[in-house]
């Protein structure tokens, strides 16, 4: 399952959530690196469903899948993408895969500098993609925090991230014995097998031959014995 990864390599939010034009929204602002124009990539694999260029040439994205956000959420994503000064290349219904440039930092709309808009909202795209809030400004529909939704790799830089606590994605070869640590569960999550039960009802299926990290996917009621 993907996890939907934040979409400009080097953050610096410039707007936050919450204030001047994002009031009432979970809407964020990035100029990445500097004035110039920086790319954006796809955060997850996924379908334009909407482009709207008689604003601030906006772009809906809508995940094809259900995504893993860093809150713990499983389920579709859609985000909303706005100022690339030319959209001519995308079209509704156009498949997009996680981590392809697709669109860009632009100034077009409202927008004094070269940055992106970028608005996350959890499930599928919701016709017509937006709706006026209180204060006027369009706000995309069941919009979400963005620190709740996409993750950051190793490599993003950040420059500034407005405060916002945004989770790591750690590649497997990079883990260390912290991060095993923060993995670990908590005394009260461990069930032992009660000695009533004899050991023969326990089937070896798989043995470590070094350190590492193992995944697992449990359903609720099942139990894990690890010796
Ligand atoms: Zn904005």
């Amino acid at each position: 399952m993907e996890k939907p990864i934040y979409p400009c390599k080097n953050m610096r939010i410039t707007q936050g959530y919450g204030t001047g034009t994002h009031v009432n929204s979970y809407a964020i602002d990035d100029a990445g690196l500097n004035t110039g124009i920086e790319e954006i990539y796809a955060p997850f694999t996924g379908t334009i469903k909407k482009i709207y260029t008689q604003d601030a040439n906006e772009v809906w994205l809508e995940s094809d899948n259900p995504v893993e956000y860093p809150d713990g959420t499983i389920d579709y994503m859609t985000i909303l993408f706005a100022h690339a000064n030319d959209v001519s290349n995308l079209y509704v219904g156009q498949k997009i895969i996680q981590n392809t440039a697709f669109y860009k930092e632009g100034t077009a709309g409202n927008a004094t500098g070269n940055h992106c808009h970028i608005e996350c909202a959890k499930g599928k795209y919701q016709s017509p993609g937006w709706k006026a809030n209180n204060e006027g400004y369009y706000v995309i529909i069941n919009g979400k925090k963005p620190e709740e939704c996409l993750w950051i790799e190793e490599t993003t830089n950040v420059i500034n991230n407005n405060g916002y606590a945004f989770k790591k994605l750690i590649k497997k070869e990079n883990v260390t014995e912290d991060d095993i640590e923060q993995l670990k569960p908590l005394p009260d999550d461990i069930t032992k097998p009660t000695t009533e039960e004899s050991t023969d009802d326990f089937k070896l299926i798989y043995t470590c031959l070094k350190d590492d990290l193992y995944g697992i996917y449990l359903k609720k009621g099942q139990t894990l014995y690890l010796k």
